[in-house]
């Protein structure tokens, strides 16, 4: 016969931590308690094995199941020297739902079950306490109802208003036992009516229908909801516990709580506890009633204040981690309700981790692994301090909930285009740029602009990429904003928003609320400091390298503050999109002939030198790899709707017939717009075809790359620039391209004298080219993954529209994920294995490395180490946690013991 129910009290338990996928978070630490001898109210737990045959049966109870449960009751009255429905000395349970990870509050729990007409007499007696046990009774039947029998709290909550009003009494403490009575009278007809049945007498059966009923809460539309969200599978289901009530509402000593072992705000050594004196946990819950200190407790109770924090100090030695504690004191004496590992914020999860440390309670290697890579990210950010946000969101000042796309807290002033962010940020404003999407003449903007918004594009987007380096707080895809240009605003359901209103903005969560939500500073502080300096130490044993992706010296800078050790990719197209260069690189693009074209090149060249020597100085001995210019040209143009503008002004001059040269530069323009127009341009004239087309652009490039090397080396700079050629798909692109590029840059050397050691590679985007690696690495000397592409390219879905589908997609369960967010293992993850295992095989100490997105995301990056990458290369504001990520790779590979394999 299969044992579904385990017993805990009296000093014993049958259960134990390890027993948590069968009694549930709960039911397994009621257990360790009881073991631990920590004061635990006695009771039983039934298994989640019981719910799922319970479930495979068609909701029909597991033969035995109801047995079982009236042998462990009979234990417990037993233990507890009351018996359930006893007239003199009656039992009351409370039936508890707990699955095997903490959903808080989103199944349900019955209190004092167990009194019905008779026993609340005795309850009466034996405490000598009427208007107490009358309390107890009459929440028991509003739980009962609403949880059992399917009927709203408000019926019943409605009938205490209307009583208190009657009586003129302003709390429910203020109203006496014989009115609670009457109360209580009122409830049994209300149910009898709605229901057509007496409420439940027999206490049995009050037993049965409640664990049923908590069964069943499994399916409760919020639990449903928390487990997709959560990605806790369906087939889990709850244990049930069944537990001695305890009373902390019995008087003056008596009372209840809930305790943090450490700050979980800052991760401070401090017990962080509140206390609410005569009063159920209930009450806490409901909002009837606010908590106390701490202090509280220890100022009424001294004694079971040490008791409480001896308790808490055992927990946390026990369980080696941070605990949340729920605990009742009844007449002086204290009950612990639970233990589980506290939720907390990043900050705190890095502090508790290196402190545990340092207290020589977990080693080096179980802290490295128990922080999260994105709270490392966290923990440097400024955050929006916790309870202003939920005060907002509970005030329905939520807007709307988009993508999370670059992690950050900002508050700011909406606008609605680049050039008045710069202009108002100029004037000092704090602003937040609100678009459909952007696009690279929106940059400026962006960078002027605390945070971004749109309503359009996925996580590799225009704005989500430009963003994450940045470090801006960004959220993208948030469609329920209608954005209105023209007018200044957006709407989202009541809501319109108009240009200077403030927003804040989530970038962590994709939450963008009406009005201003206070922050609090984010550092690289000096735990934060230290665990990476741990994670740096293994991860440098045998694991991979992290660069950075960034595109200017203080970008540079910053990477290398964070730790970079070098640069995985500088997009050296956003180096002409300044607002002084973009004119310089539109007349090369425009340019009728080759004089004119060579000329506005000569001019971009000294800039591209200039901000080469910065990177290089700024990542001194370090690798720098640079990548020649990938966009297609139309980029650099205006865009659509400008040039539908351009013609109508022309039209108008035309139909004016004055300003002929007006005429003539706006008639270049559009001509140029119209001739470098594309259907698919993600798919068109961009990356390597741009360069074996206009050779001169590259040369340009390389010039400058090699020269700014020269002059570098020249003032005794460490320089290791790597070139790299973007969206190769064929030996022919990369053999032409390498050739191209070691002639001009053997050339500046030779003018120059001076020898720098530069390799050149290319980009693996094309699945083509990883197809092909072993031929394209008899050319490459590096390869380096870009993964928004290649995976683009490998799915067809197009980066800039995939938000279209994608939500309806993961909602359906279609794709796993955001394929852009976490490398897709399986299909793309099979094309990055191969092109290294080929390219290795054409050259074994080929050096390789990702530079898409997903460089910056843990489970990518542990994939990266697992295929043999050289290194990752992330946004600077995501190093600290790609740092983590590698070493956690490497961590968990050893301790898998599977470094031999490899
Ligand atoms: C990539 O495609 O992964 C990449 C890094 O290049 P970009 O995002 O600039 O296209
Ligand atoms: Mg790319």
């Amino acid at each position: 016969m299969t044992k579904y129910v385990y017993f805990f009290g009296a000093g014993r338990a049958e259960g134990s931590s390890v027993m948590r996928n069968l009694l549930g978070g709960k039911g397994c630490e009621l257990a360790e308690m009881t073991n631990l001898g920590i004061p635990v109210p006695p009771g039983f737990t039934i298994t989640t094995q019981a719910w799922v045959h319970c479930q495979r049966a068609g909701r029909k109870w597991p033969e035995g199941l109801w047995d079982q449960i009236l042998e462990h009751l009979d234990r417990l009255e037993q233990v507890t020297g009351t018996r359930l429905g006893d007239g003199e000395r009656p039992l009351l349970v409370s039936v508890r739902s707990g699955a095997r990870v903490s959903m808080p509050g989103m199944m349900e729990t019955i209190l004092n079950l167990g009194l019905n007409d008779a026993t609340v007499e005795g309850l009466a007696a034996r405490t000598g306490n009427e208007r107490f046990a009358w309390d107890c009774y009459r929440r028991f039947v509003t739980m009962f109802s609403d949880v059992v029998l399917d009927l709203r709290r408000d019926v019943f909550e409605g009938h205490l208003g209307a009583m208190k009003a009657r009586l003129g009494a302003p709390t429910d403490a203020d109203v006496a036992a014989g009115e609670l009575r009457k109360l209580v009278q009122a409830y049994h007809e209300e149910i009898a009516t709605r229901t057509g049945k007496p409420f439940p007498q027999d206490v049995r059966n009050q037993l049965r229908l409640a664990i049923d009923a908590v069964f069943d809460s499994w399916f409760a539309k919020k639990a449903t909801e928390y487990r997709r969200i959560h990605a806790i599978p369906e087939d889990w289901g709850t244990a049930v516990t069944v537990m001695a009530m305890v009373f902390g509402n019995l008087g003056e000593t008596s009372g209840t709580g809930v305790g943090f072992t450490r700050d979980p705000r800052t991760g401070d050594t401090r017990f962080y506890a509140e206390y609410l004196s005569n009063a159920q946990g209930e009450d806490v819950v409901a909002g009837i009633r606010t908590p106390q200190p701490i202090e509280a407790l220890r100022d009424r109770m001294p004694a079971v204040y040490a008791e409480l924090l001896e308790i808490a100090t055992r927990l946390e030695r026990h369980y080696k981690d941070m605990q949340d504690i729920e605990f009742t004191v009844q007449e002086g004496t204290l009950y612990l309700l639970q233990t589980r590992s506290g939720k907390r914020s990043a900050r705190a999860a890095v502090k508790v981790a290196v402190d545990l440390e340092k207290e020589h309670v977990i080693d080096q290697h179980t802290a490295i692994l128990r922080v999260k890579p994105p709270e490392v990210n966290e923990a440097i950010r400024p955050v929006f301090d916790d309870r202003e946000r939920a005060a907002a969101i509970g005030g329905g000042r939520l807007l709307a909930r988009g993508l999370p796309a670059a992690p950050g807290a900002a508050v700011g002033q909406v606008v609605f285009d680049a050039d008045r962010a710069v202009e108002w940020a100029r004037g000092g404003q704090k602003v937040i740029l609100v678009r459909p999407e952007t696009a690279p003449e929106d940059v400026a903007g962006m960078y002027a602009a605390e945070g971004v918004v749109t309503s359009r594009g996925g996580r590799t987007s225009h704005a989500a990429v430009v963003a994450v380096g940045m470090g801006k707080a960004c959220v993208v895809g948030a469609a329920d904003l209608s954005i209105d240009e023209p007018r200044r605003q957006f709407q989202v359901g009541p809501h319109v928003v108009h240009e200077g209103d403030v927003i804040s903005v989530d970038g962590g969560t994709g939450e963008v609320v009406l009005g201003a939500i206070q922050t609090v500073e984010g550092r690289l502080g000096d735990e934060v400091r230290e665990l990476l300096v741990w994670a740096d130490f293994y991860r440098r044993n045998g694991g991979l390298g992290v660069r950075a992706n960034a595109d200017s010296p203080v970008d540079a800078e910053r990477a290398r503050a964070f730790g970079a050790e070098g640069i995985g990719l500088v997009r050296t197209e956003h180096m002409f999109f300044a607002p002084d260069r973009l004119p310089v690189v539109r007349e090369m693009i425009m340019a009728s002939d080759q004089a004119t074209r060579r000329a506005a090149l000569e001019r971009l060249r000294p800039v591209q030198r200039d901000d080469f020597i910065g990177i290089f100085r700024a990542m001194d001995g370090l690798p720098v790899t640079i990548r020649l210019l990938d966009p297609p040209l139309h980029e650099f143009l205006p865009n659509w709707k400008e040039y539908k503008e351009m013609v109508a002004e022309q039209s108008r001059l035309e139909a004016l017939g004055t300003d002929p040269e007006a005429r003539r530069r706006l008639g270049a323009l559009i001509e140029a717009v119209e001739k470098l127009r594309e259907a698919n341009p993600m798919l068109g004239h961009r990356g390597c075809r741009l360069g074996i087309t206009h050779p001169e652009i590259y040369g340009m490039q390389v010039r400058a790359i090699m020269e700014a090397a020269c002059t570098a080396a020249e003032q005794g700079i460490g320089v290791e620039p790597e070139i790299m050629i973007p969206l190769t798909g064929t030996v022919g692109e990369m053999k032409e391209t390498l050739e191209q590029t070691r002639r001009v840059a053997d050339g500046v050397m030779a003018e120059r004298g001076v020898l720098v050691r530069y390799l050149v590679g290319t980009m693996i985007e094309v699945p083509r080219a990883a197809l092909i690696a072993q031929k394209i690495a008899e050319h490459a000397e590096f390869f380096s993954f870009g993964t928004n592409d290649l995976t683009q390219l490998t799915f067809g879905y197009s980066r800039d529209d995939v938000a279209k589908f994608l939500p309806k997609y993961l909602d359906m369960g279609l794709v796993p994920a955001d394929p852009f967010a976490l490398l897709d293992q399986e299909g793309v993850g099979e094309l990055i294995a191969l092109g290294i295992d080929r390219g290795r095989r054409r050259r074994p100490d080929l050096k390789v490395g990702i530079c898409g997105e997903h460089g910056g995301e843990a489970s990518s990056v542990e994939f990266c180490y697992k295929v043999g990458m050289n290194y990752v290369s992330c946004s600077p504001y995501l190093i600290p946690g790609a740092r983590l990520a590698a070493a956690q790779a490497r961590i968990r590979d050893r301790l898998a013991g599977s470094d031999d394999l490899r």
